[in-house]
């Protein structure tokens, strides 16, 4: 994506939903410490899960 390979440890301007997946995959043995890609990752995904949790809440309450 973006010319970047996903290896690469940089966050990215832009990052899907899908693409957090493929990162947290591909750098399982980063830590976050030093990973700024699997940072940006899963606080995307931490935003999504909340996001739909809310979501679904507001549907069923
Ligand atoms: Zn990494």
């Amino acid at each position: 994506m973006l010319g970047l390979p996903i290896e690469n440890h940089e966050a990215v301007g832009i990052m899907t939903l899908s693409y957090a997946r493929d990162v947290l995959r591909v750098h399982a043995c980063c830590t976050l410490l030093v990973c700024a890609k699997k940072r940006q990752a899963t606080a995307l995904l931490n935003a999504a899960h909340r996001a739909a949790a809310e979501a679904w809440g507001r549907r069923f309450a």
